[in-house]
């Protein structure tokens, strides 16, 4: 059997019983955005790593090493945003064949810095070795959540309202430009949404304050595949009304343009880093009106969650639609 046979969740699958005998009840192991481990009497220490590899994550020549350091920053602080946490501290390891340019860690660096110092989050520590060929980086970040307020992604309940902080698909539409070669100004404007992700950290804050909010994570994978850790983690099924999914302009000129789905990159796309809630039926309202006051941005509800073992259905405009390789079909 090969690697590719189990797939990505199916080797972590495998993986994470081999540890249960050493875990203790006060800890949160591998299944959601960040560990969660006890760390004094009011808070716990969350941890999360992630990696970018060259020809996998990024095109060396596609994206600038400024906005590198910047992404691999982000693409973690987004999972400290996921779990209602603050970021503590970062390390940061290097893989790099030896003809990399000194320039290019120094912007590399130049990126990662900026977005450390917005959310106040010094380097502590690494590693640096040689690699034959691609750049490889990987950041682990720390951070602390008042215990009461962690939000895990099976905190789902029955009736909850499904929401997310942001447009969707405009990070997939991005890499679609860069891939393609599209240089139109709405093209650059989707391309820095894919670059230049933005972490959530000061929405998730909010949000983990509020009663009401459930079960969190961010949209890494894509809306499609991220609900459903959610709902299997809290034991649950999901509409989603594919019309409610929030588009940005940007987003639905690039895809009339260019003449694509616009439900393919919004629902599969991934990449946009933004957070995807549930929130209790009843207090959706008043939260989505504070968030509004508080960021000038909408809290977009596009599904509910009800009884189940897992499964998400989508709608178009109430009608049931099936979700294949190809896009969405009617039965
Ligand atoms: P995210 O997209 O939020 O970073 P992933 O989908 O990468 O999360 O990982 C899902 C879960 O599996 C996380 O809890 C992560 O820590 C865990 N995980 C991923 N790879 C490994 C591994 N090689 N060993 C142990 N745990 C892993
Ligand atoms: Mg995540």
């Amino acid at each position: 059997m090969k690697i590719s046979d189990l797939g990505e969740f199916g080797l972590i699958e495998r993986i994470a019983p081999l540890f249960n005998n050493l875990m203790t009840l006060d800890i949160k192991g591998i299944g959601d955005d960040c560990a969660v481990l006890p760390m004094d009497d009011k808070y716990n220490l969350v941890v999360t790593t992630d990696m970018l590899i060259e020809g996998v994550h990024f095109l060396k020549d596609k994206i600038t090493p400024n906005e590198l350091g910047h992404k691999v920053l982000a693409v973690n602080l987004s999972d400290i945003a996921a779990m209602g946490a603050t970021p503590i501290a970062s390390f940061l390891s290097f893989a790099l064949p030896d003809n990399t340019d000194v320039q290019y860690i120094d912007d590399f660096m130049s990126g990662y810095h900026s977005l450390s110092q917005k959310y106040n989050t010094p380097l502590l520590g690494g590693d640096t070795v040689k690699s034959d060929k691609n750049l490889v980086f990987n950041v682990t970040l720390i951070g602390k959540v008042e215990k009461e307020k962690v939000r895990l992604r099976n905190m789902a309940q029955n009736g909850d309202i499904i929401a997310v902080t942001d447009y969707l698909g405009d990070s997939a539409a991005g890499l679609n430009a860069i891939l393609n070669d599209i240089n139109t100004p709405t093209a650059e404007n989707l391309k820095k949404k894919h670059t230049m992700p933005h972490p959530h950290i000061n929405e998730g804050l909010w949000l983990s304050n509020q009663l009401g909010v459930n079960a969190m994570m961010d949209v890494s994978d894509g809306l499609a595949s991220d609900i459903k850790h959610i709902l299997r983690a809290s034991k649950k099924n999901a509409s989603i009304e594919l019309t409610q999914i929030p588009l940005s302009n940007d987003y639905l000129k690039y895809i009339e343009e260019n003449n694509l789905n616009k439900y393919e990159f919004s629902t599969s796309g991934g990449e946009d880093y933004c957070l995807l809630l549930t929130i209790s039926k009843d207090r959706f309202e008043e939260i989505s009106k504070r968030y509004h006051n508080k960021f000038n941005k909408e809290l977009f509800n596009i599904g509910e969650v009800c009884d189940g073992k897992g499964e998400i259905s989508f709608f178009n405009n109430g009608q049931k639609v099936e979700k294949s390789k190809d896009g969405f079909t009617h039965f």
